[in-house]
């Protein structure tokens, strides 16, 4: 059985996080999609509400299974979950240089767990869930960027932050 953890804070789901599942999820029998709080990073949506978002634009993928995860190292939470595989995306050199590390850090942590990358595609690779933000702060239009669901909920928040 090859099950897989793609983790990530998911701030909110982008279409390329979602291009990645939908690879990934041919490539395991399983794939788990750990949503986490990053600590170093201020979220917009609450874990209920990234959830929510996620399991929604993932439902139509049958081997893809979509938990909160606690704040703990993530080859612990790989482990537990009986994941030996974990998924990431790399959009470019900069996500290269960063991911690298955390990959071989992980490989020390738990070398029975294989880190396996996907290059992000062409149309989504120059796209983060902060790039997006940004953007719809100042009414530039990314709905080209977001699954439907995510879209939706980004508009709402938007109007609560205008009337406030
Ligand atoms: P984290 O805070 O762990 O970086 P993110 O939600 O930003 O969480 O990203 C989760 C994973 O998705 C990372 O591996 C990241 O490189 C990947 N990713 C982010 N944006 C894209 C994209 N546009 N295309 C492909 N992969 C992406």
């Amino acid at each position: 059985m090859k099950r897989a953890l793609f983790p990530g804070s998911f701030d909110p789901l982008t279409m390329g996080h979602l291009e990645t599942i939908r690879r990934g999820a041919k490539l395991f029998d399983e794939l788990i999609v750990g949503v986490f709080v990053n600590s170093n990073k201020s979220s917009l949506f609450t874990m209920e509400e990234k959830l929510m978002l996620v399991k929604e634009a993932v439902a139509d993928i049958s081997n893809v299974r979509v938990i909160a995860q606690e704040t703990e190292l993530t080859v612990v939470a790989a482990e537990r979950l009986g994941a030996n595989f974990l998924l990431r995306g790399i959009r470019s050199i900069k996500d290269y240089e960063y991911e690298r590390e955390i990959m071989e850090m992980n490989q020390h942590l738990n070398p029975e767990i294989e880190t396996v990358f996907l290059l992000a595609q062409s149309q989504y690779s120059h796209i983060s869930s902060s790039l997006i933000k940004e953007v719809l702060l100042f009414d530039g239009n990314v709905q080209a960027y977001l699954p439907k669901n995510v879209y939706q909920m980004m508009m709402e928040k938007k109007g609560e932050i205008n009337e406030k």
